[in-house]
């Protein structure tokens, strides 16, 4: 079945060459396969100048099951159906309003009613990806402090309310787990993937596996304290890298900047709301130097924390994601500048850094990922 993934399309003999199966428990399986609605039979291989009975090739069935993932990013509920390929079906983007706890998980609930309602085929199951401390194998999320979620058996209060298989996963391990399987680091075993929002959340595979941690904290650089930063941070504690390095980070200092130059381009953009990212962007694009100075900073800062990461797991790709990197080119080039410069060479001259806008798809991908893992096999 794995052979047959792996494959737009496989004949049995392939499939017995790469396997080392005897041809004839190819022909047994894959009937079991295509019994099971899994497989089907789509004709004959082309191939020119052969002659005799051309082999029949056999291909996945991608609508034998959809799926659905749930992705839970900055202040969204965002629920996918997709199909056994990672084709979405349907997607639907809820916004949480400042809902927590109970309130989040119907929210939560009504997503995935909303996704099921669109289902054409039966549902192989559901998985969510949630920032914050998560035991994937219990389906438990320790803590999501933005949702109010402690201690939560998110997994088990689904899956009593559906009647279909569920996985809880942190959102940065799904994304390193969709890059792998099916983006853009497929074939990269080290692999660190930093996604940048409302905290900070690290997926770290490791010889091609996620690492978790004895606790399922590895990966919460964000509540790292740096002496030279001084704010309250979320978790209670003074200085860590979030302070500084997340959207709420960022917007702190930049409405600091903006009330203490009214006259600054920041400030007239912001026009007395809320700063958002593009502004911060624009301001830098206009030349505040207040502005420019804060990104900078903020760079500098991730740079010198995936030094550690770097130095400690000499990751051969890594991808920096979530809505800080709209801040764009400047900071990236700051963050990977500041990597490059004080990595030991033999480490920085092997190290790519990425950038990827799409987060919520690397997720989502890795949300599939699990499910065809842990239910077919795949
Ligand atoms: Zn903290």
């Amino acid at each position: 079945m794995r052979e047959i993934y792996a494959h737009e399309s496989i004949s049995r003999v392939r499939l017995a060459e790469l396997t080392h199966l005897s041809r004839p428990s190819v022909t047994e399986l894959t009937q079991g396969l295509i019994e099971r609605g899994l497989i089907t039979e789509i004709g004959p291989e082309l191939v020119q100048d052969k002659v005799g009975k051309k082999p029949t090739l056999l291909a996945l069935n991608p609508d034998v099951f959809q799926m659905i993932g749930i992705v839970l990013k900055d202040s969204t509920v965002i629920g996918s159906l997709l199909d056994l390929r990672m084709q979405i079906q349907a997607q639907q983007t809820c916004a949480m309003q400042n809902r927590r706890s109970d309130e989040l998980i119907q929210l939560v609930i009504k997503v995935i009613q909303q996704m099921m309602q669109q289902a054409t085929r039966p549902l192989l199951g559901i998985t969510i990806g949630t920032p914050g401390i998560v035991d994937s194998d219990s389906g438990i999320v320790h803590i999501a402090a933005n949702f109010g979620w402690h201690d939560l058996p998110l997994a088990h209060i689904l899956n009593e309310r559906f009647q279909l298989p569920v996985y809880v996963g942190n959102d940065s391990n799904l994304a390193a787990i969709g890059e792998y399987r099916f983006g853009s680091a497929q074939g990269v075993h080290d692999l660190v993937v930093v996604e940048i929002g409302e905290g900070i959340g690290v997926g770290i595979l490791a010889d091609g596996r996620i690492i978790q941690g004895s606790t399922h904290a590895a990966g919460e650089l964000g509540h790292t304290p740096f002496p030279t930063l001084d704010e309250i941070c979320v978790c209670g504690r003074r200085g860590c890298l979030e302070t500084l390095v997340s959207l709420w980070g960022i917007r702190q200092h930049a409405r600091r900047i903006a009330q203490q130059n009214p006259n600054s381009p920041l400030n007239t953009l912001a026009a007395g709301g809320e700063i958002t990212i593009p502004m911060v962007l624009q301001a830098m694009e206009m030349g505040d130097p207040d502005v420019i100075a804060l990104v900078e900073k903020a760079a500098s800062y991730l740079g010198h924390a995936l030094l550690i990461v770097t130095h400690l797991l000499n990751p051969k790709l890594i991808i920096l994601t979530g809505s800080v990197v709209e801040l764009g080119e400047h900071f990236v080039q700051q963050v990977r500048r500041t990597i490059h410069e004080h990595t030991l060479p033999h480490i920085s001259s092997q190290i790519d850094i990425m950038v990827n806008r799409l987060d919520d798809r690397s997720i989502l991908l890795g949300a599939g990922a699990v499910l065809l893992e842990q239910e077919l096999g795949l």
